[in-house]
């Protein structure tokens, strides 16, 4: 499994500090092993390792962490981001939207046998007891035998009415009298499960467009196998473009131990994945959970946790480091550094400024001085290549050593003063905030 693989990669990073390129690219290549193993298609499994290759180098190692769990930490991060990222705490970052006049119409297109008609009637099922509304079923496959009664008896079984058979009639015609019958009864959601082929083909395109422009769904549903790896990619890349996907749900997510089919679907479609089929029944059905599907793929879960525990605890120790050395008058380069660091992930300068009334003159000092969000990057370049005594006491800084500074960090003497003066800018306004007693509201920015 990948966890095996990575496990020893991992175990073999050594030293302190940064992560080094050389040892990154060796775990990146075991990475992508492992993804294209756990069937991600190849473009999906390249774009994947250049993005976390890319973050990796150069992170710094948490106090209290090897780098190998870095790592894990940082392909974990990128998995969930890719599979669509995280909507507070394990929560779906993806929900259906069903704000429209009703009857709000779901299209379910897919494959033969991909679990159109199951997932049909368990989103409804879902709808109906979660969320409260009335809804209505029809089924649109006229192929295949018996697939209308097959919708009517998952109706049954789910307690959601069905659009009654009438044999014979065209899909479109069905389509039409469903959103007619659902106008009448008042219906809040008509989900249309339409036919499949074993292949995507011409007429199946054709049928799939003629109704989705008569019944204007809100939401398209494209169903997927999760177990049919790379075919799953050709089909979505198929239906992609041909009709108005608006999502993906995933079938047989129980007997996929890999996940991989999700990271390369939400690639090629670039929609989110809605939900997870998870068994035969009813109620076996999830709304998909990036992070959960990332702990699966990467079969790491306790790594992610402990370092995010880490990191935690070290943002806690630094912020009350920055407090004791404000309240002593203190502030050298190895705050400021942190401080830039924090204020890139927290959105940048504007966001600084708009939450907190007391970094106005800080932000000032900063304009004044010529930055912007990009020269946050380079001001931190410029400190670490500063030693730590030079961190502690800028005073030291005289021109040779600046020079030095200038050519470690890639940049200009004058580039070196801008850091400096920031910083004195910066000292001098921490103090003020500390005569104003804001002490607190800092705190809870660097907590
Ligand atoms: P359709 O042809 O796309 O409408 O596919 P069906 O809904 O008829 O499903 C085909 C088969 O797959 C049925 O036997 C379903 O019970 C089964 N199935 C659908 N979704 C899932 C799932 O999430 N997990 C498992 N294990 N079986 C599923
Ligand atoms: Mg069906």
């Amino acid at each position: 499994s990948l966890s095996d693989r990575l496990g020893n990669v991992f175990d073999s990073l050594r030293g302190r500090g940064a992560l080094k390129e050389d040892d990154v690219r060796a775990a990146m290549r075991e990475v992508r092993i492992a993804l294209l193993e756990a069937d991600v298609a190849l473009p999906v499994v390249r774009r994947f390792i250049d993005k976390v290759t890319e973050a990796a180098i150069g992170t710094e190692v948490l106090r209290s962490v090897t780098p190998g769990q870095q790592v894990v930490k940082i392909v974990n991060d990128a998995l969930v981001e890719m599979l669509g990222g995280e909507d507070g705490d394990g929560a779906a970052a993806a929900k259906l939207d069903l704000e429209a006049k009703p009857p709000v119409v779901i299209m379910m297109v897919g494959l033969q046998g991909s679990g159109k008609t199951t997932s049909t009637a368990k989103i409804a099922k879902r709808l109906k007891e979660t969320e409260g509304k009335k809804v209505m079923m029809a089924s649109l496959d006229v192929n295949r035998p018996a697939a209308q009664e097959q919708l009517a008896v998952l109706g049954e079984q789910a307690g959601v009415a069905t659009l009654p058979i009438i044999a014979g009639q065209q899909p479109v015609d069905i389509a039409n009298r469903a959103i007619s019958a659902a106008k009448l009864q008042s219906f809040d959601v008509l989900m249309l499960d339409t036919a499949g082929r074993l292949h995507v083909d011409e007429a199946l395109m054709a049928e799939m467009k003629a109704v989705a422009s008569v019944s204007a769904p809100k939401e398209v549903l494209l169903v997927v196998d999760s177990l049919t790896g790379q075919d799953a990619v050709n089909v979505a890349q198929s239906f992609t473009g041909e009709v108005p996907l608006t999502g993906v749900v995933l079938t047989r997510m129980d007997g996929d131990a890999r996940g991989g089919a999700a990271l390369s679907m939400r690639a090629v479609t670039g929609k989110p994945i809605k939900f997870a089929g998870t068994g035969e029944k009813l109620d076996a059905i999830e709304p998909f959970v990036p992070s959960r599907v990332a702990n699966r793929i990467l079969g790491m879960g306790d790594i992610v946790s402990m370092v995010e525990k880490a990191a935690a605890s070290v943002k806690e120790e630094d912020a009350e480091r920055l407090a004791k050395k404000m309240a002593a008058g203190k502030f050298d380069l190895d705050d400021l550094r942190m401080q830039l660091q924090q204020m890139t992930k927290m959105g940048g300068l504007g966001m600084i400024a708009q939450m907190m009334p007391g970094m106005k003159k800080a932000k000032q000092a900063m304009q004044s001085s010529g930055m912007d969000d990009r020269v946050l990057l380079r001001m931190d370049a410029i400190i670490s290549s500063m030693t730590p005594k030079e961190r502690a006491n800028p005073a030291l800084l005289n021109a040779k050593r600046k020079k030095r500074v200038a050519a470690g960090s890639g940049t200009q003497v004058q580039d070196v003063n801008k850091v400096l003066k920031m910083h004195q800018e910066m000292s001098k306004a921490m103090k003020q905030i500390k005569k104003m007693g804001g002490l607190k509201g800092l705190g809870a920015l660097f907590g």
